[in-house]
């Protein structure tokens, strides 16, 4: 299988470079050539476990990689998960759920980066090469990506925090881990800082060459294609009479839902997805109205979301316009410039995709109310979503995505059932760990000499 960017400026290339490549030279995101039609092969993938599925599904767009090497890739990926189906179906009546946190950090981002970290580990030892990560978070993808690489050959890891900003226990997660090739940088200034560091750094050319610096965000096609198997053995863990389940997602990037798009694609039983924002809508605007224009950042009780302009979005949108890329640039080129896009022909874009969003009195009801009907505690990302799916008939069965272990955040969901029952052995042990940070300005060139000290 060979990969080509959106943008159409970039020479096609086989997929192990599309994961060392992460971003497209020409600035877009990478795709498979084409999506595999699996229809034949669903009924022999039926029961097979996460893992096995997996092997079947990622198979059909890796190509250059032994199967040998994959099975064992995908043992290794998914071997820390606490529980044996690794993303289980809970079956709360009318109301399912299939978890996605059972990974190290207790959060859906989990099912990716801990593929992509040892995915990147087999091909840089594979090349006899090395990798410098650089990463900057406002909170959980820093401790994912460094659960993902912790005490891998051939890779060391610099993830920068705004200081204080973040909340202790998602500061522990990342700072609590004692491997050497982990270096956390609490700097000090605002995640904005952080963010204009990381971009500095990479767009130094030189600078990246000399460190072989690497990203482990949300566009290098390897987290998406981890997370297009979980929507695969959904859809055929509930068909029913033909009909496949609605999905909802919880979305922000639209990193999850767009792996959910492309298993609809592939032909996976799956009748429709259900996309879910919070107060951050921009997506489900979109969805509805055909407009595609940046809003004001709201702070809401599902920070993981709150996020106004969605990387993977290019990828859809590449798809839905038959992979014309001029349209596509026109298109990224008006929102970029603060105007709103539009695509000619207007709305409603996919009937397989229905939006809405969700505000903070309603997530705390849901968490309040599902715990009242079912026992279940759902964390507040997971509450966007399963308020959303609320307002939506379905033919068939309906299955919300839970995207983070309500431990993570403690102080809504106490809030919402009015007393302590969010809590995870795991985060428990955190709290009288002690953590190993460097503290730094928020200053480009005190960000570089640390690295240049500190890089493989
Ligand atoms: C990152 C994250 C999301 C959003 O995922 P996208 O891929 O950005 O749509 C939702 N919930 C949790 C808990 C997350 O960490």
């Amino acid at each position: 299988m060979q990969y080509t960017s959106t943008r159409g400026d970039t020479p096609p290339m086989p997929f192990q470079d599309a994961v060392l490549t992460g971003l497209a030279p020409d600035g877009g995101l990478l795709l498979p050539e084409t999506i595999p039609d699996v229809r034949g092969e669903l009924d022999s993938w039926r029961g097979l476990g996460f893992v096995e599925l997996a092997e079947r599904v990622m198979g059909k767009f890796i190509g250059d990689m032994s199967t040998v090497d994959l099975a064992a890739l995908l043992e290794r990926s998914y071997a820390r998960f606490d529980d044996p189906a690794i993303v289980p179906i809970r079956d709360l009546g009318s109301l399912k759920i299939m978890e996605l946190f059972h990974g190290p950090t207790l959060a859906f981002k989990d099912v990716a980066l801990q593929f992509l970290g040892a995915l990147f580990e087999q091909i840089l030892t594979e090349r006899g090469l090395r990798m410098n990560i650089l990463g900057a978070t406002s909170g959980d993808t820093g401790s994912a990506a460094i659960a993902g690489v912790q005490g891998r050959d051939g890779i060391e890891i610099f993830i920068m925090f705004p200081e204080g900003r973040t909340s202790p226990l998602q500061e522990l997660q990342m700072t609590a881990v004692p491997d050497a090739n982990v270096h956390c940088l609490a700097i000090d200034g605002s995640f904005d800082d952080c963010q204009a560091i990381m971009k500095s750094l990479f767009n130094d050319l030189p600078f990246k060459a000399k460190h072989g610096l690497g990203a482990v965000n949300s566009v290098n096609w390897a987290r998406v294609l981890a997370q297009i198997v979980y929507y695969v053995q959904a859809g055929l863990a509930l068909e029913h009479n033909g009909v496949g389940p609605a999905i909802c997602v919880p979305t922000g990037n639209f990193g999850n839902i767009f792996a959910g798009y492309v298993a609809m694609k592939m032909g996976a039983p799956i009748d429709r997805l259900i996309l879910a924002t919070n107060d951050n809508d921009i997506l489900a605007r979109f969805f509805n109205t055909g407009s595609y224009q940046r809003g004001a950042v709201h702070f809401t009780l599902s920070p993981s979301m709150d996020i106004q302009v969605a990387s993977n979005f290019e990828r859809f949108l590449f798809l839905h316009l038959n992979r014309d890329s001029d349209a596509l640039r026109t298109f990224m080129d008006s929102f970029a410039s603060g105007e709103e896009a539009r695509l000619s022909g207007g709305a409603p874009l996919d009937d397989r995709i229905v939006a809405t969003s969700v505000d903070k009195v309603t997530t705390l009801r849901t968490i309040a109310q599902t715990y009242r009907d079912t026992g279940y505690i759902v964390d507040p990302h997971t509450a966007v979503g399963v308020a959303a799916a609320r307002r939506f008939e379905s033919d068939g069965p309906v299955l919300c995505l839970a995207t983070a272990h309500p431990a993570k955040f403690p102080e809504s969901v106490d809030e919402a059932i009015g007393k302590p029952v969010a809590r995870h052995p795991a985060l428990e042990a955190l709290k009288g760990a002690t953590g190993r940070k460097t503290s730094l300005p928020a200053d480009v060139a005190a960000v570089r000499e640390f690295v240049e000290q500190h890089a493989l």
